[in-house]
């Protein structure tokens, strides 16, 4: 059984066989839309930033050689505020009162704040009495120092997230190309399973997995296409299936397993699907199989709704990461010490429903009681998912273990 490092490697290039070397079709947005979406051209800096030597401080513009012994009295002989230009120069001996943000005038190497200054209007002089030394540069921006005109300020296959979406603003790019969002059909399957309007039987099941998929597949920059429910019956699965492969990607949930009415992957391969793999060594999850069928790529996961997070989690992110036209996002594992002691059996990579928090600056996790694979009562007090390696299967109160944020929670 592969490991879901593994996994996660197969399906990014599996998916980036499946495209070809061509990459995802394009359209073109106003800004305002794009959080979240993939560029698909670079986007460069239509003018030098800053655009011109800019302070950051109110203050007094200065040459620094003039203020190295304080207190020092300098001649006051303009000002300057934001968006204004100033055509004189600073003389040896004088200062001109800037604003943040405006540009220094000529002759001027630095800015003193203000608060280290102190108006001479007492003595009637028209001037500003420095007392502290600034160094040649101190509180400026020089132009260009940012970037430069023309240079690339965003790479083609960035992800648009807010600080991406001001620079695009900031070089005048009010409308972007990006690539299409991936079509991801979701198919929930079993005989058991009902629409959430219906009132179900005592044995029926709401189907929630198409619902927490297309939000999950959503966050990941896809679009979902939510086909409903299959019942366990190949004519029916079939049918549902072959709609489902008419969009970019398709994610399946439940009838995975070794049950008698676990039939997706024989439907699959009757449609002629090559399977890549059809367990991965993590619980919950371990049914996760991952296939091609008809030029697309299939990601059948369990029903139970904890797993079914998980294995998207997992394995269908970096698919429409790379259907996207983005590289495949690293799972984003960081530590945190325990507070209780750990011990799993299975030789498995574990994920587990936690919290985590801080204390004294440290962060801290705690698994969560839960009743396993379908206790989204449980993963919803949690947010994130505790690790436990198949590598190390025990851990003490104190040690540092990885844990997966859950990315809609932190
Ligand atoms: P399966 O993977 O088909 O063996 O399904 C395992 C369990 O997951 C089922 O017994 C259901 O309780 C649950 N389940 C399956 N599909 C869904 C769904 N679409 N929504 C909610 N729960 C589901
Ligand atoms: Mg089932």
């Amino acid at each position: 059984m592969i490991s879901y490092v593994e996994a996660r490697r197969i399906v990014a290039e599996i998916a980036l066989r499946m495209l070809g070397g061509r990459a995802p079709a394009q359209e073109i947005i106003g800004l305002g839309a794009a959080l979240g979406r993939v560029l698909a051209a670079r986007l460069d800096a239509d003018r030098d930033a800053p655009p011109f030597h800019r302070s950051t401080r109110d203050g007094f513009a200065v040459r620094a050689a003039d203020v190295a012994n304080v207190p020092a009295t300098l001649a006051l002989v303009g000002e300057i505020r934001a968006g204004a230009e100033f055509t004189g120069a600073v003389r040896p001996g004088e200062c001109v009162q800037i604003m943040t943000g405006a540009a220094t005038p000529a002759g001027a190497d630095a800015v003193v704040m203000i608060e280290h200054t102190e108006p001479a209007i007492d003595r009637g002089t028209g001037a500003v009495v420095v007392q502290r030394s600034v160094a040649a540069g101190a509180n400026v921006v020089p132009r260009g120092s940012e970037a430069k005109a023309g240079a690339l300020v965003l790479a083609a296959g960035m992800r648009l997230g807010y600080a991406e979406i001001s620079i695009a603003a900031q070089f005048g790019h009010a409308a972007v190309a990006v690539f299409a969002r991936p079509r991801v059909a979701i198919l929930s399957t079993g005989d058991e399973i009902v629409p959430v309007e219906a009132t179900p039987g005592a044995f029926q099941i709401r189907n929630s997995n198409s619902y927490s998929l297309a939000a999950q597949v959503e966050l990941a920059g896809g679009a979902p296409v939510v086909l409903g429910i299959a019942a366990d019956e190949r004519a029916v699965l079939r049918r549902k299936i072959e709609e489902g492969l008419a969009a970019d990607a398709l994610v399946l949930t439940g009838g995975v397993s070794m049950g008698k009415y676990d039939l997706v992957e024989a439907v699959l391969g009757e449609l002629g699907a090559e399977f890549h793999f059809d367990a991965v060594a993590i619980r919950p999850g371990r049914p996760a199989v991952f296939g091609v069928c008809r030029g697309k790529p299939v990601l059948g996961l369990p029903g139970n709704p904890v797993s079914t997070m998980v294995t998207f989690e997992l394995l269908g992110v970096p698919l429409v990461d790379v259907l996207s036209g983005a590289p495949p996002r690293s799972l984003p594992l960081v530590k945190a010490r325990v507070r209780h002691a750990v011990r799993k059996k299975a030789a498995l990579a574990h994920f587990l429903p936690a919290e985590l928090g801080w204390e004294n600056g440290e962060a801290q996790v705690a698994e969560l009681a839960w009743q396993g694979s379908g206790d989204v009562v449980a993963l919803a007090r949690a947010n994130c998912f505790l690790l436990v390696p198949e590598t190390q299967l025990e851990f003490a109160a104190g040690d540092w273990v990885d844990i997966l944020p859950r990315r809609d929670r932190m």
